[in-house]
C-alpha cells in the first residue's frame, strides 16, 4: 500500500479509539485508493486524506423527554457533519439503542462517497440517537422527536444540512421532527428534511427508493453478465423500509424473495413472501415477522440462525451493519448465490467481502453504490421542494432508474480504468473519492 495511505490508516486508528465500525468503513475506502494515489500523487498532498477522514463538525447533545408514566428519560443525540465539498451535508437519522458516535461516524463517512456517486451535489453527514422506538407510544415518539429537534434545528437548513430517515426513523418520525422545526423557526422550509409526507412536500418514490434502487442495481449487474433476475430466488434480511421495497421490486422483476427478518428472528416462506401481508404487519400494525409466519401456512419462523442459510441466487442484505460474516458468506457461495447487492450500510464484514470477491463468479455491490437510490431520491425531493414542483411516480422512478444505471456504469468504468475490472468496491470507492477530492482540492485547505 502507498506509504501515505498506511500513515493515514495508522493515525486514524490512534485518533479514534473504541470506534471499530468507523475504522472498518474507513479502512475499506482507504485500502482501495492505492491505484488512484499511485497515478495521481496530488491526492495524497495538501492534507487531503487527513481532512477527508476527520469530520468537519460533530455535534453531541442531551435529549431529555418525559414518558407516558411521567418519568424523565435522557437520551443522547448526534449529528456528524462529515464533508460539505459537494453540497449541503445530507444523510439520515438513526434511532436505535446501538447508536453511538462510532456508528454515526461510520455511517457519515460512507455517506460522503455514496452521495458523490449520485452526482446530485450533496455532501455527507449522519445523525441519530440511542433512543429505542420499539414499544414506545406515538405520544412518546412525538415528545422525543420534539426534544431532539429542539437542539438539532440550530445546525440544519436546506442549504446547510438536510437529514432524512434511517433505522427507526420513518414517515411518522420525520413528521414530528418537521413540525417542531417549523414551530421553532417559524418557517415552512420544505427542503430541510427529506422523506416527508406526500401532502406536505414529500416526493413520490422516496419511500420505495432504497429497496427499488438496490434491486435495479442487482439487475444491472445481471445484465452485465448477460443474465437477469427473472425467475431467481432472493434472500432478503430485515423487514423495514429497505427490505419491504426490495421485495416489491424483486417481485416486479419476476424474482422470488423467500425470506425476511427482524431482531427477534427470521422467516422462510417457500411460496415466496406475501408482500401485502408483510406490509400490513410491519407498516400498519408495527408488528413482528413472527406474526407474519403465524398468519401464513407456507412460512416458517426461526429464532436462531439467519436468512443466509437459505439457498438463493441473489442475496439482498437490508437490515444492519455486519449482518453477513465470513461463515454466512461461505454458505451463500456454497449454495450457489451469484449476486449480492447491499441495501443496508456495510452489512458484510471485510472477511465476508473477501469470500464474495474470491469466489470468482459472485457479483458483489457494496452498499454505498447499491443503496444510493434512497439518498438520490432525497435529492430529487429537495429539487422538487426548491422549484415548488411535484413529479409523477413514473417520472421519478425513471430518474431513479437512470441514476442507478449511471452509478453502476461509473463503478464498472472506473474499476476498469484502474485495473480492477468488475470490482464494484474499487469502482465505487474510487469514483466517489475522485469527485470529493477534486472539489476539496479546488476549495483549498478548509
Ligand atoms: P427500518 O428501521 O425501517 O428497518 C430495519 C430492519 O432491520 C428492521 O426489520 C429491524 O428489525 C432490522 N434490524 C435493525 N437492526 C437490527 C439488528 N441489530 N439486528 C437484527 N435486525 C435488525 O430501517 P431501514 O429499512 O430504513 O434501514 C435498513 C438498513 O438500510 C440500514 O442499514 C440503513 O442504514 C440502510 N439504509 C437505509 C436507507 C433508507 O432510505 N431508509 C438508505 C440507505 C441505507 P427490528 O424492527 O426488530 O429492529
Amino acid at each position: 500500500m502507498h506509504p501515505k495511505l498506511e500513515k493515514v490508516l495508522q493515525e486514524t486508528d490512534q485518533r479514534n479509539p473504541g470506534e471499530p465500525e468507523f475504522l472498518q468503513a474507513l479502512t475499506e475506502v482507504i485500502e482501495s485508493l492505492d491505484p488512484i494515489i499511485e497515478r495521481h500523487p496530488e491526492y495524497a498532498d495538501y492534507g487531503l486524506l487527513e481532512r477527508l477522514t476527520e469530520p468537519e463538525r460533530q455535534i453531541i447533545f442531551r435529549v431529555p423527554w418525559v414518558n407516558d408514566k411521567g418519568e424523565v428519560q435522557v437520551n443522547r443525540g448526534y449529528r456528524v457533519e462529515f464533508n460539505s465539498a459537494l453540497g449541503p451535508y445530507k444523510g439520515g437519522l438513526r434511532f436505535h439503542k446501538s447508536v453511538n458516535r462510532n456508528i454515526i461516524k461510520f455511517l457519515g463517512f460512507e455517506q460522503i462517497f455514496k452521495n458523490a456517486l449520485t452526482n446530485q451535489g450533496i455532501g455527507g453527514g449522519k445523525g441519530g440517537s440511542d433512543f429505542d422506538p420499539h414499544g414506545k407510544s406515538d405520544n412518546e415518539v412525538m415528545l422525543f422527536c420534539q426534544s431532539f429537534m429542539t437542539e438539532l434545528y440550530r445546525h440544519i437548513g436546506h442549504m446547510t444540512d438536510v437529514p432524512a430517515g434511517d433505522i427507526g426513523v420513518g414517515g411518522r418520525e420525520i413528521g414530528y421532527l418537521f413540525g417542531q422545526y417549523k414551530r421553532l423557526t417559524g418557517v415552512h422550509e420544505s427542503g430541510v428534511l427529506t422523506g416527508k409526507g406526500l401532502g406536505w412536500g414529500g416526493s413520490l418514490v422516496r419511500t420505495e427508493a432504497t429497496g427499488y434502487g438496490q434491486v435495479m442495481f442487482a439487475q444491472f449487474m445481471a445484465e452485465d453478465r448477460g443474465e437477469s433476475l427473472e425467475g431467481r430466488t432472493c434472500t432478503v434480511s430485515g423487514s423495514g423500509n429497505v427490505a419491504i421495497y426490495a421485495i416489491e421490486k424483486a417481485q416486479q422483476m419476476g424474482a422470488k424473495p423467500v425470506t425476511c427478518s427482524d431482531s427477534n428472528g427470521w422467516v422462510y416462506d417457500k411460496d415466496g413472501i406475501d408482500l401485502d401481508l408483510l406490509k400490513e404487519i410491519k407498516e400498519v400494525k408495527r408488528g413482528r415477522v413472527a406474526d407474519y409466519a403465524a398468519a401464513r401456512p407456507s412460512a416458517e419462523f426461526h429464532e436462531t440462525g439467519n436468512v443466509w442459510s437459505v439457498p438463493c441466487d441473489v442475496a439482498l442484505p437490508s437490515a444492519t451493519q455486519n449482518e453477513i460474516n465470513e461463515e454466512d458468506a461461505k454458505t451463500l457461495v456454497k449454495n450457489g448465490c451469484k449476486y449480492v447487492a447491499e441495501g443496508a450500510n456495510m452489512p458484510s464484514t471485510p472477511q465476508a467481502i473477501d469470500v464474495f470477491q474470491g469466489a470468482g463468479d459472485v457479483s458483489y455491490a457494496p452498499g454505498k453504490a447499491a443503496n444510493a437510490g434512497g439518498v438520490g431520491v432525497s435529492a430529487l425531493e429537495m429539487e422538487q421542494n426548491a422549484s415548488r414542483d411535484k413529479w409523477t411516480f413514473e417520472y421519478t422512478e425513471k430518474k431513479l432508474h437512470d441514476m442507478m444505471k449511471g452509478i453502476h456504469d461509473d463503478c464498472l468504468a472506473t474499476a476498469e480504468e484502474y485495473g480492477k475490472p468488475k470490482d464494484y468496491v474499487y469502482g465505487a470507492n474510487i469514483t466517489g473519492f475522485r469527485r470529493v477530492a477534486d472539489a476539496m482540492l479546488a476549495h483549498g485547505v478548509v
